[in-house]
């Protein structure tokens, strides 16, 4: 423990955010650095706690006190290799990860946590900085071949670990770009594509080999595959979104969020697009269905845009300002959230129902029809049922919308299908806790495993997968365990939790 005193001594302190005025006229990164002094500081607020429930919080099983002192005691290598014991990408967990590590920080009882995920970025960006990170080739092969689908975080860190395990691995990503939605769903606001090119690039010195616009199903088929590979890793992510399928859904300036998330990622590498499929919302009245993380995004990136009014519905009801007596320490806290495309401007609404998307005579969008709601809980099952407030019908206008009401499950039609691998009840490729599915050599992680989820959850699955599928080709693997637990993803994208 660093410092015996220093939770009494220093005040929970967050890097500053640049000035809204000034980020939303770009698409840089919302946060500045923090000078040394201050890491040091914040991490000199660590308890040490006998049981730290904060490394059983983070699903990777994050070493945090460990980092904690050795950055409190300015050994700042050592704490990059603690950090990296147990993630392989610490860069985009500490940009983006709603850090439930914190919410189960012990000073967060009755104080403001540990800002665990800022020391984490602050070690990793000053390992790149200092030039600390490089390759870890294998020297030894073992002449195993392993194809991962997806190049999402899950495939990512499948793959890493994999090649560091001496096997020869191959992904397979059908977008033009490798990073699955860190580099085309995530803006480049909240993470940086360089961030991922470079680690992609050490991947690519530790022998993975990348083959990208590649749809495997369509382009390889699952016999080619099966036959070329001694195993396959499946984390092709969970890719259909829900959609709201009422009156005025086909309406010109109704989409689905990754529409515009994905077109506006793929601007910014300099593609161009048709009118007819440019979303610009530059002076356009937007709104965004949906309350969570991904709604936050079109936010944030209807700013960027210009978008002259934007508002953000919410079906649920407004969460509690703080912890309910249903939801205590050390559990994931489901209070009300700002993210920094909040602070930027729009309006909140929650309790709303939307009804019907209502156009104009050449197809356009005009305006929405809403309804109240109210949540009534049922005494005997517990649980909340919604109304519809008699006359509470309200219109609100737009000339765009977009649905950010998460995701289903992944595409069965293709690959999937055609390997014929089974599903759980909600459409998820099935696994055991070995990460296998029902086919022999077959492994699946991530969120097409677990359901759409957070990067943190996808990494420490494709960690998992890889030790797996390590044993299934070895009989024994020296890859580390996963220590974190797998939360069940509800979870996921209530907002995060910086200040
Ligand atoms: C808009 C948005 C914002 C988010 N923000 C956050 C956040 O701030 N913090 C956070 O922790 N999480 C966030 N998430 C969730 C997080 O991005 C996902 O949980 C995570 O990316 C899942 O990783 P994955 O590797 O399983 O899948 P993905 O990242 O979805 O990657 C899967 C990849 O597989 C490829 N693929 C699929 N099928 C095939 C095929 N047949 N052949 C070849 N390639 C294929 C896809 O093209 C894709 O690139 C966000 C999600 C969205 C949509
Ligand atoms: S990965 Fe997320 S949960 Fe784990 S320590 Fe980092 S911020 Fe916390």
């Amino acid at each position: 423990m660093g410092k015996v005193t220093g939770f009494m001594e220093a005040m929970r302190r967050t890097p500053s955010r640049r000035d809204k005025t000034d980020r939303i006229n770009d698409w840089q990164e919302v946060y500045l650095e923090w000078e040394d002094t201050e890491a040091r500081r914040q991490a000199s607020r660590c308890m040490d706690c006998g049981v730290p429930f904060c490394n059983s919080g983070c699903p990777l099983g994050n070493l945090i006190p460990e980092f904690n002192d050795f950055i409190y005691h300015g050994n700042w290598e050592e704490a990059l290799e603690r950090l990296h014991a147990t993630n392989n990408f610490p860069e985009f967990t500490g940009r983006i990860c709603p850090a439930p590590c914190e919410t189960s920080c012990t000073l967060s009882v009755n104080s403001d946590p540990v800002t665990i995920e800022m020391i984490e970025k602050a070690i990793v960006d000053r390992g790149w900085d200092e030039g600390r990170i490089k390759p870890q080739p294998s020297t030894s092969k073992t002449g195993q071949k392993v194809a991962v689908v997806g190049s999402g975080p899950a495939g990512l860190a499948a793959a890493q670990q994999l090649a560091r395990a001496g096997h020869t691995v191959t992904v397979y990503e059908r977008d033009e770009y490798i990073g699955g939605l860190l580099v085309l769903g995530i803006p480049e606001f909240k993470l940086e594509k360089h961030v991922v090119e470079r680690r992609v690039n050490q991947l690519r010195g530790e022998g993975v080999r990348f083959r990208v616009s590649v749809n495997v199903g369509v382009d390889v088929t699952h016999e080619q595959l099966l036959e070329r590979y001694d195993a396959i890793c499946l984390s092709g992510g969970s890719t259909i979104p829900r959609d709201l399928p009422i009156e005025g859904r086909d309406l010109k300036g109704v989409y689905f969020a990754l529409e515009l998330l994905t077109q506006q990622n793929r601007k910014l590498r300099g593609q161009e697009f048709p009118p007819e499929e440019n979303i610009d919302v530059l002076n356009k009245k937007v709104v965004i269905i949906g309350g969570g993380d991904t709604g936050a995004d079109c936010l944030g990136t209807s700013h960027r845009q210009g978008a002259s009014n934007i508002i953000q519905m919410e079906i649920m009801p407004r969460p509690s300002e703080t912890r309910v007596d249903a939801n205590p320490w050390p559990q994931w806290s489901t209070i009300f959230r700002t993210s920094s495309a909040h602070e930027e401007g729009g309006d909140r609404d929650f309790n709303v129902l939307t009804k019907r998307f209502v156009g104009d005579d050449e197809g356009n969008l005009k305006h929405l029809e809403c309804a109240r709601v109210e949540w009534v809980k049922d005494e005997e099952s517990g649980r909340f049922n919604m109304n519809e407030i008699p006359r509470s019908e309200f219109v609100i206008e737009a000339e765009a919308v977009f649905l950010a009401m998460g995701f289903v499950q992944p595409q069965h039609e293709g690959l999937l299908d055609a390997l014929g691998v089974d599903y759980d009840s909600r459409g998820n490729v099935a696994a055991d806790g070995s990460m296998r599915t029902n086919l022999d050599k077959v492994f699946a992680c991530g969120d097409m495993q677990r359901g759409q989820s957070l990067v943190v959850h996808a990494i420490a699955s494709g960690r998992r997968a890889a030790r797996q599928i390590d044993i299934f080709l070895t009989g024994a693997s020296r890859l580390p365990t996963v220590t974190g637990y797998a939360r069940p993803p509800i979870m996921a994208r209530t907002g995060s939790n910086r200040d």
